[in-house]
């Protein structure tokens, strides 16, 4: 008998045969959308969508994996043992499914948050023709968070300007004016880029095509890299005082937390990809959350990013130093181990249960 990390993988190519496998074992139906560039073995890229359900089902479960590259693991890890599972089956006749793995392919085969131009998807979804949200915290930090070399003394003096600055702002002001978002450093961190991406440009096709008549939509985007190890932390990004947010307070109670109120682990952050939903299918009612697990201290998390980030555009990829950076991203983001994959699906089967019962009473 397979164990629960078994169905989760150690490379994209493998995670997505294995989702392809489990669709074509289930019965779904599966479209694949290529991404323009490729993987690291040379590899073909693609967001891959299976459907479950009958047509036009006015209700849809919606799962998202990789809307930040690395963080796909655990969010294909959790697809594929629900589909292996045999929930798709189990799915009530006015409910279909909707599972979108490799939203951001680019990243999680290269092992990285952002996307092949440098972006954070889950920053890109704003409104490209206003003027940007401006990130002040960045703009003073954005000199320390990417030195230009990696040795002792340039890091010494960006750790002087980064703890100087959680000093005034506080550890929870210094993970936020890094983590928000920002729209001014092309090459640096948290960019949210100067125009839609790829993965905007295709997962509104998606919704627009596979949701448009959809009544209701339950969405969950699986992340990592914040909070407890293995927890799992339902975030709503939607404003407070929107139908989204207060839909998404009946179906998953006061655990729920908000990035609005101060209650998350998470930053306020611009232009998440959920963003998308009420958009481009907005005669549905629409509830979605992230579903962040935790895995390292934030400090080795955004050091992970920070390193991921200076590797891909100062360092070389096939150095020492350049395969230790990759390892300490990939660990950050998805922990070896059959524990925290064990955490993971049974917190992913508990939350889409959760999801699976609102969508039935509303
Ligand atoms: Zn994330």
């Amino acid at each position: 008998m397979r164990s629960v990390a078994d169905h989760f993988s150690q490379s994209y190519a493998e995670a997505r045969e294995k989702f392809c496998a489990a669709v074509a074992a289930t019965g779904g139906g599966l479209r694949s959308l290529r991404n323009p560039t490729l993987g690291p073995d040379g590899g073909r890229l693609f967001m891959d969508v299976a459907r479950y359900g009958v047509d036009d089902a006015p209700k849809m479960l919606v799962l998202m994996a990789a809307t930040h590259g690395v963080e796909g693991y655990c969010g294909s890890g959790a697809m594929i043992n629900w589909l292996r599972a045999g929930r798709a089956a189990t799915l009530p006749a006015d409910t279909g499914a909707l599972l979108i793995h490799g939203v951001n392919p680019h990243g999680f085969a290269w092992i990285r948050r952002v996307n092949e131009d440098n972006v954070d998807i889950n920053r890109n979804f704003v409104d490209h023709a206003k003027p940007y949200p401006v990130n002040a915290g960045y703009i003073e930090l954005a000199d320390a968070l990417k030195p230009a070399s990696y040795d002792e003394a340039s890091l010494a003096e960006s750790k002087r300007v980064m703890d100087a600055f959680a000093q005034q702002h506080g550890a929870f002001g210094f993970q936020s004016a890094v983590s928000a978002g920002q729209y001014t450093h092309p090459q640096g961190l948290f960019f949210g880029g100067n125009k839609p991406t790829w993965t905007n440009h295709t997962i509104r096709r998606v919704i627009r095509e596979e949701l448009g008549q959809t009544q209701i939509i339950g969405c969950i985007d699986f992340h990592t890299g914040l909070g407890p190890f293995g927890h799992g932390e339902m975030i709503n990004v939607s404003p407070p005082g929107s139908a989204a947010f207060a839909l998404a307070k009946k179906w998953y109670g006061q655990e729920m937390t908000s990035t609005e109120d101060g209650s998350s682990t998470s930053a306020i952050v611009t232009g998440a990809v959920l963003d998308a939903f009420p958009q481009e299918a907005p005669y549905a009612a629409f509830c979605g959350i992230a579903l962040e697990y935790g895995t390292y201290p934030v400090d080795e998390v955004l050091e992970a990013v920070r390193r991921d980030n200076w590797l891909h555009i100062h360092g070389d990829l096939n150095s020492a130093q350049g395969r230790a950076f990759k390892a300490y991203m990939r660990e950050r983001f998805y922990p070896a181990g059959a524990r925290w994959a064990e955490m993971v699906w049974a917190r992913a089967d508990e939350v889409i249960g959760m999801a699976l019962r609102g969508l039935a009473q509303s």
